[in-house]
């Protein structure tokens, strides 16, 4: 994947404070004039934020340079981090993109729409403003009834990444929405809580192996048992050194952390659980607040501090439809320290891991590794 430079991509070049007041008017999903409403707003140049069944997405025509601009001003994002455009019928993948190999038309047939991101070669319509630069464009169908109707009715290709502002977590129901971009943006349709909660997988498919770029719902089960072979970007787990290059270049910037202090603990149940309240009540002596990322089989093994529970290790959908809530939670509720436990980095646990591991800033202490 080539990466373009001088094309006045850098982040410096986007001044994030220097973004104009707008109005941000909220409608509902039932509102009979939204669409209309969206559609006019996107034809206009301007942003739209709308629920995915993943997270919300905050949408702008992805075929025009200055609305994807707009994007990452919003948004405070660095510009050299390209943006997913959003399709609502398979038609709209002709002017996007330069071809569509054999492994992508498998995919697209058994996950579209639904929670995967594609990334193929784009084609010269698809402006770098909204590709960062890349030769390459990510696409996703959803399959949320809103983000459907609004893609398909319109037939605007809407690049839209997370709705959140820069390095917070994404936003899962409209409420956090409406506290990270109120001001920003000119619409936000609400269609309450969204069900996964984690952002789209993603696949690419320019080179020889099809290769995860980003754990999601979409398993790497899910993809090995379609296409055979896959790989999957080193980058996905490990802590970014200096010369970090992971294949989706959003990857490599701190996410999702809360601005508690967070440290994860592996290792038997029982002694992550103890070793937890040892530190809780140290903090707490020191004055700190302390709150614990708990799961529904620990929450009452807790002797102090606030506990915040995830959901069931059972079901793996539960935590990843809570976890960004519970960060943001840390925050509201203006923790000092956050402890929690980790997950096993399979299936749908990989997605839950790769986002909690950044959160935590890579501090996971294996308690049954020797000191
Ligand atoms: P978000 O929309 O906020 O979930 O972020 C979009 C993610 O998709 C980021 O991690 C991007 O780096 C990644 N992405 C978008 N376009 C491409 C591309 N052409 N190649 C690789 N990764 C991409
Ligand atoms: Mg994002």
């Amino acid at each position: 994947m080539e990466e373009v430079s001088g094309r006045g991509m850098s982040p410096e070049n986007i001044n994030f404070d220097s973004v104009p007041y707008i109005k941000t008017e909220v409608m509902k999903d039932y509102d009979p004039e939204v669409y209309k409403k969206a559609e006019e707003v996107l034809r206009a140049g301007g942003l739209v934020a709308f629920p995915t069944e993943t997270v919300y997405g905050l949408g702008g025509d992805g075929l025009n340079p200055s609305a994807s601009m707009k994007i990452y001003a919003a948004k405070g994002r660095p510009s050299d981090n390209p943006l997913i455009v959003h399709i609502g019928k398979i038609e709209q993948l002709r002017d996007l993109v330069a071809e569509v190999p054999e492994s992508a038309k498998k995919l697209m047939d058994r996950f579209w729409p639904g929670p995967l991101t594609i990334i193929f070669k784009k084609s010269p319509q698809v402006p770098y403003e909204t590709t960062g630069g890349l030769e390459t464009v990510a696409i996703r169908m959803p399959s949320h009834p809103v983000a459907n109707k609004l893609l398909s009715e319109s037939l605007v290709p809407v690049a839209a990444p997370s709705a959140n502002l820069s390095g917070r977590p994404s936003p899962t129901s409209p409420h956090h929405v409406i506290e990270d971009l109120s001001g920003r943006i000119d619409l936000i349709i609400d269609g309450g809580d969204v069900e996964i909660g984690l952002e789209s997988t993603i696949v690419d498919v320019t080179g020889e192996c099809p290769m995860i770029l980003r754990p999601g719902f979409i398993t790497e089960e899910m993809l090995e048992d379609l296409l055979g072979e896959i790989k999957i970007d080193p980058a996905i787990l490990k802590k970014p050194q200096k010369d970090f290059h992971p294949k989706a270049p959003g990857m490599k910037y701190k996410h999702y952390a809360p601005k508690a202090d967070l440290t994860l603990f592996s290792g038997d149940k029982d002694e992550v659980v103890s070793h937890i309240n040892a530190l809780v009540k140290e903090a707490e002596a020191m004055g700190k607040k302390v709150g614990i990322l708990a799961t529904k089989e620990t929450e009452g093994l807790y002797q102090s501090g606030e506990v915040l529970s995830l959901g069931e290790r059972e079901d793996e959908k539960s935590i990843s439809h809570n976890l960004y809530r519970m960060l943001r939670r840390c925050d509201e509720d203006g923790l000092d320290v956050v402890y929690g436990e980790v997950f096993y980095q399979h299936d749908l646990g990989l997605a839950i891991m790769n986002r909690l591991s950044k959160a935590a800033g890579y501090q996971i202490i294996d308690l049954k590794k020797p000191e």
